[in-house]
């Protein structure tokens, strides 16, 4: 039984959303979808502002995503919609958007859709698959299940679900895999040169700083499995979790506060974090830690860090502490994800052993990230507290940070419990059941 004044996310069941949304698409384009694509968000259980570094990182996907339905142009004009009401202005026009995706009059949420036609377009030089059809355009309409601004990754999705329609509409491989027939088509090297073009469309169109979980997340996660994804060259490893949900759940707790003038403040954590990279003179911070690294390796590596600033290392106007601390967050996740990647690839343990190791590693995530990476907020630890006091094995603040989601694990039997004490929380307090979904796809 659920609270009853709790607010649960739905993820909503997808072929509904897509029928649904192809009508609508009639309606504003006056013609017909080709199709429907879904990318989901992701919760990460261990493995934050660490992508890149190199670092692994253990998302999940969820139920939650983007729907784009679309379909093909052939005078290389990107129309595109979305149906979220704080957003939506109605039809956006980018005349040209495979070769000037971000026209100034166009609002910005519309690069995370044309930088990825810009980039789409690129990677079909290299690999004739995925070359657009010359003069490719697309009318687009976008609706989302995910809280946008929630740490969920809902950017990243929306970029996920454009590609995968871009890919279906506009290329060979669309054309000899029509409809669900992609999702077969879609082999993981194929979707990992997809991670790939979205990385850079939001990297070079949007201008943001993605290390590439979340799109690895989102194009790579399989049902019921834990993601294992080592950022030193994105392989990946899929280890099932149904053992582990027969009793515990994770739930997504999204707190209601959207991140807020984070683009400055995240950039300069990771600022802070690359000049203590570069004082400890290594390319990338991962390589500096043995494959499996113990407390005595940060230990060491922050010994050198203080050496470094006490013969007087240049930070370039930053402050040495705040380098530091950025340091100490970044290698306390690597230590964690190794540990949460050996636990659960083990297979050695009991039930009740994992859930609660996976609980005590998600509350010192938590702490690194409230007094280390110093990207927490009240309402965040406030809810880590009470989920925890509540019967959570753990809970801890996910995605960048200043605003966004916490992540718990907690047992079935107490799951009342969490969702009775967080909802007094705040008003804005919103629930997501974090299900291990399978990857973007063709609805
Ligand atoms: P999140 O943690 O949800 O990914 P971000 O701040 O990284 O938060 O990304 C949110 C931004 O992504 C929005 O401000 C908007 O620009 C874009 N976005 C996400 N979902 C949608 C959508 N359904 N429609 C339009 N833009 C979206």
């Amino acid at each position: 039984m659920r609270e009853n004044s709790a607010r649960w996310l739905a993820p909503g069941d997808p072929e509904s959303i897509a029928a649904a949304l192809t009508t609508r698409f009639a309606h504003v384009y006056e013609r017909d979808a080709a199709g429907v694509w879904f990318a989901p968000g992701r919760a990460n259980l261990n493995g934050e502002h660490i992508d890149f570094h190199g670092g692994r990182c253990l998302p999940v996907a969820l139920r939650h995503g983007t729907y784009v339905a679309a379909a093909a142009r052939t005078d290389g004009m990107l129309r595109l919609r979305t149906l979220d009401p704080d957003l939506d202005t109605g039809v956006v026009e980018i005349p040209d958007a495979a070769n000037s995706p971000m026209p100034e009059s166009a609002p910005s949420w519309t690069g995370y859709v044309s930088g990825v036609l810009w980039s789409l377009a690129q990677v079909g030089e290299e690999l004739p698959d995925l070359a657009l059809e010359p003069g490719y355009g697309a009318d687009v309409l976008i609706r989302s299940t995910l809280p946008i601004g929630g740490g969920l990754s809902s950017s990243a999705s929306l970029e996920c679900a454009a590609v995968l329609a871009f890919a279906g509409t506009g290329t060979p491989l669309g054309a000899e895999n029509p409809d669900e027939e992609l999702n077969e088509a879609l082999t993981d090297a194929l979707r990992a040169t997809l991670a790939r073009a979205c990385i850079r469309a939001e990297v070079e169109v949007v201008g943001a700083g993605t290390g590439g979980l979340d799109q690895n997340a989102s194009l790579r996660a399989a049902k019921d499995k834990l993601v294992s994804l080592d950022c030193r060259d994105f392989s990946v490893t899929r280890t099932d979790l149904t053992f582990l949900l027969r009793d515990y759940q994770f739930l997504a707790i999204d707190t209601g506060q959207p991140h807020e003038l984070t683009d400055g403040q995240f950039s300069s954590r990771r600022a802070e974090a690359e000049a203590a990279v570069a004082v400890l003179d290594v390319d990338r911070l991962r390589d500096a830690l043995p494959a499996r690294p113990r407390k005595t390796d940060v230990e060491l590596l922050l010994e050198r860090f203080d050496q470094a600033v006490e013969a007087g290392a240049d930070f370039g106007g930053l402050e040495p502490g705040a380098c530091r601390r950025r340091l100490k967050h970044a290698l306390g996740e690597m230590l964690r994800s190794e540990k949460i990647h050996a636990l659960i690839t083990a297979e050695a343990h009991g039930v009740s052993h994992t859930a609660q190791v996976l609980g005590d590693i998600l509350s010192a995530g938590h702490t690194s990230m409230k007094e280390q990476a110093e990207v927490s907020f009240r309402l965040a630890d406030q809810v880590v507290d009470a989920a925890v006091q509540f019967g959570a094995l753990g809970a801890r603040l996910i995605g960048g940070g200043f605003g966004g989601s916490v992540l718990t694990l907690v047992p079935r039997s107490r799951i009342n419990d969490v969702v009775g004490v967080c909802t007094r929380l705040s008003p804005d307090i919103r629930f997501l059941e974090v299900t291990p979904s399978a990857a973007a796809r063709a609805v």
